[in-house]
């Protein structure tokens, strides 16, 4: 699929815009502060409905304006749409092919993009919870099953910490709803686990694939899930691991009490990058850091090729000052001709030269 047109207002520095994108490469090149950065983040705000930057989307509005609205015209490869957003300070509304979408979840997955930006080091060496976020955004991309579990563990997750609040504070007596809100969490949990460890061992394929090829055949990548419930494994199918979380949950019963909060489930769960055989957060180098960020990213395309038969837009963030130049070339290789591609740059060299098919130059000042 590939983005051809695309209009943004009032979304942050960016000035009214309407450009005609092309299929194959398109580049922004700039200066600091310019708006390049804030241009990849409204295609992929277009996409996603979320920012990679900010959960808070009142920060993507401009200063001075109310809203933000995003446009553009999608090619894939039976239908064109149109998609449509506006971030008001009250909420999102969004639109595909001017039908109005009472659901942000029935939107999504229309244009499928995967960025790539200096943040992503974090997925490598940061919290797990940056790794999770990572699943639930990609995962979600992929599966409307994914994100409708995971919003509904979500949910349930609030329920029951709010309702352990409430027996800790005295405020609640009886722990029959307790009861039922552990079911109900153990059941969305299971259908979470479960999806993750499934498109968790195709991402691990295809990273391993494109962690070769970037690293020149050097290293080998693998990419482990690590379930909080130690019990869980992934031979299990829902049912069992609903079962497990269950029994887990009523052993660790008398310490949420006291914490008042919920001890295990997917919120809990991490991946683990290993290259060749030792934990990557604990002994990789920065550049193989890096690269394994970038390795994931890229296997994100091709899952989600496999899934929907339709290869997803590619948004790459100041990638290139973060590679040598071994490394920035096998990159541009292995994506040449996979997918529409966006890349940030504050110069030129090193680029234009690598990809064959002369990619299309963005000069982007004050917003404009
Ligand atoms: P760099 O090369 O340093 O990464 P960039 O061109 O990617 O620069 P952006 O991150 O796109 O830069 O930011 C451009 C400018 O947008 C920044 O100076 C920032 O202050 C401004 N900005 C951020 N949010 C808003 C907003 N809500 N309204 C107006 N301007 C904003
Ligand atoms: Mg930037």
């Amino acid at each position: 699929m590939y983005l051809s047109h695309f209009k943004a207002a009032g979304f942050r520095n960016l000035a009214p815009l309407e450009l005609d994108f092309d299929p194959k490469v398109n580049l922004f090149l700039g200066e600091n502060a310019q708006g390049k950065t804030n241009l990849l983040e409204a295609i992929y705000f277009l996409a996603l409905t979320r920012s990679h930057r900010t959960s808070n989307d009142k920060e993507l509005i401009g200063f001075g304006a109310d809203f933000a609205s995003l446009e553009g015209h999608v090619h894939k490869s039976q239908v064109e749409l149109d998609l449509r957003l506006v971030i008001s300070k009250k909420g999102k509304l969004a639109w595909v092919n001017r039908i109005e979408q009472g659901r942000l979840s029935k939107y999504v997955g229309h244009l499928n993009a995967i960025l790539f930006s200096p943040e992503d080091l974090d997925l490598v060496k940061g919290a797990p919870g940056i790794r999770r976020r990572f699943m639930d955004l990609e995962f979600g991309q992929v599966s409307p099953e994914y994100l409708y579990y995971a919003g509904k563990y979500r949910q349930v997750l609030q329920q029951r910490n709010n309702y352990l609040k409430q027996l800790a504070k005295g405020g609640a007596k009886d722990q029959v709803l307790l009861d039922v809100l552990s079911d109900q969490l153990a059941q969305a949990a299971s259908e979470v686990i479960a999806r993750r460890y499934k498109y968790l061992a195709d991402l691990s394929r295809y990273a391993a694939k494109a962690y070769q090829a970037i690293s020149l055949g050097r290293e080998d990548l693998r990419v482990i899930y690590r379930p909080s419930v130690k019990e869980i494994s992934e031979a299990d199918a829902p049912r069992q691991i609903q079962e497990k979380i269950s029994q887990r949950l009523a052993q660790v019963r008398a310490d949420e009490l006291r914490r008042a909060t919920t001890q295990l489930g997917p919120h809990r769960d991490d991946i683990e990058f290993q290259l060749g055989g030792k934990n990557a957060h604990l002994y990789a180098s920065q550049g193989q850091q890096r690269t394994i960020a970038l390795s994931l990213k890229l296997a994100e395309i091709s899952l989600i090729k496999q899934l929907t038969n339709e290869s997803p837009i590619l948004l790459l963030d100041d990638v290139m000052s973060e590679l040598d130049h071994l490394r920035q070339g096998a990159l541009l290789t292995f994506i040449q001709g996979q997918t529409q591609t966006f890349i940030t740059t504050t110069d030129l060299a090193g680029i234009s030269r690598e990809i064959a098919d002369q990619p299309k130059i963005y000069y982007i000042q004050s917003g404009q």
